[in-house]
């Protein structure tokens, strides 16, 4: 449903009720979930979803902009979005869809793309270290952070938790947003960082210098939500500690054990130092964590069992969602398009 009926004067972003922000992520169907995803950005959401406005998508556009599988996008979208509900995000309180099935984000790109400088793509930090690892390069990389600022713009959204690795990308979106409004009339809320807490940090199991995760991580060394029992084991066994034997916290002396030790505080709620006092060897700590992370993933991992038998049923979850993502997305559509001189 695309709206052209006129719908209010474009004079001011919409009021909205003042309790809490509108808090919108994107996550990006690419590789499989892992336990630095849950920690460090599902579980954020999910309780966030009971304090303030939440708007949550699956990026599959900006998964087009290095070489893709396209059977792997299809594949992936469905799979983390299964996996999203599974582990506790509510759908009648967070809106919840795939970004593609939103044809205003990239209308919306289209009218920011004539606002955003081509110097101002290209100082991307991330467009230089991705581009330089590629013979041919997209387009569309270039300009990701312009689609991304319109992922943000268009739900005029308050606060956008982001990694140290996205804040350039929001800062550009800020730059947008406030000279969209300054050339054209106020027209878009100019979004704020959230940043995470550091302790939502997951290292690598096998090398804990690195992140975990699907870019920098190992594979023995990641544990995947949907891993089965005896490979989480395996790879918990099999982790990287530190030289000595007594269990410290100490994160900079003992990576290890202090990932250990961080990865049990964060699935059991307690704090590593306090945790550390409570084990005497290695193979105590690592067991303690094989038993945690079994009480974390193995309801996500039969509630998504469960749903996937259903695919019917999250494939209506997601086009109920993007049907109310319309709703927001349309009006700021129509407010940039007469903002911009292209609508009466
Ligand atoms: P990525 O899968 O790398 O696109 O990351 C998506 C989001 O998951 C990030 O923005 C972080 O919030 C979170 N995340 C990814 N890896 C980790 C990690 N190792 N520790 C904590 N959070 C992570």
């Amino acid at each position: 449903m695309t709206r052209t009926a006129p719908l209010t004067e474009p004079t001011a972003p919409p009021a909205r009720p003042t309790t809490g922000g509108r808090r919108l992520t994107g996550l990006q169907p690419t590789g499989r979930l892992h336990l630095g995803n849950l920690l460090g950005a599902i579980r954020p959401i999910i309780a966030g979803q009971y304090r303030a406005e939440t708007i949550v998508f699956l990026a599959d556009l900006h998964a087009l902009t290095v070489a893709h599988q396209p059977n792997e996008v299809r594949t992936r979208t469905l799979e983390q979005a299964t996996t999203l509900l599974a582990a506790g995000l509510d759908p009648d309180r967070t809106t919840f869809y795939v970004q593609s099935q939103v044809s205003e984000h990239t209308e919306l790109h289209y009218l920011l793309e004539c606002t955003a400088g081509y110097g101002e793509a290209h100082r991307m930090i991330q467009f230089k270290e991705k581009s330089a690892a590629q013979e041919h390069v997209r387009l569309s990389l270039l300009s990701y952070p312009v689609l991304m600022a319109a992922d943000i713009l268009l739900h005029q959204a308050d606060e956008v938790p982001v990694g140290a690795d996205q804040s350039q990308h929001l800062e550009l979106t800020r730059t947008v947003a406030q000279r969209f409004n300054a050339r054209y009339g106020p027209t878009f809320v100019v979004p704020r960082a959230v940043y995470p807490t550091v302790s939502a940090r997951v290292m690598d199991l096998a090398d804990p210098t690195r992140k975990m995760g699907k870019t920098n991580g190992t594979a023995l060394g990641t544990i995947f939500l949907l891993d089965p029992p005896e490979v989480i084991r395996r790879k918990v066994t099999r982790a990287v500690t530190d030289p000595g034997r007594s269990v410290e916290y100490d994160p900079r002396g003992r990576p290890g054990v202090a990932n250990l030790l961080e990865i049990l505080a964060a699935a059991v709620g307690a704090a590593p130092t306090t945790l550390a006092a409570d084990y005497r060897s290695y193979a105590q700590l690592k067991h303690a964590v094989v038993e945690a992370l079994d009480g974390l993933l193995r309801p996500i991992r039969l509630r998504h069992a469960e749903l996937a038998r259903d695919p019917g049923y999250v494939r209506r979850v997601l086009a109920e969602g993007a049907e109310r993502a319309r709703e927001n997305a349309a009006e700021t559509v129509y407010r940039a398009k007469r903002a911009i001189g292209l609508l009466d």
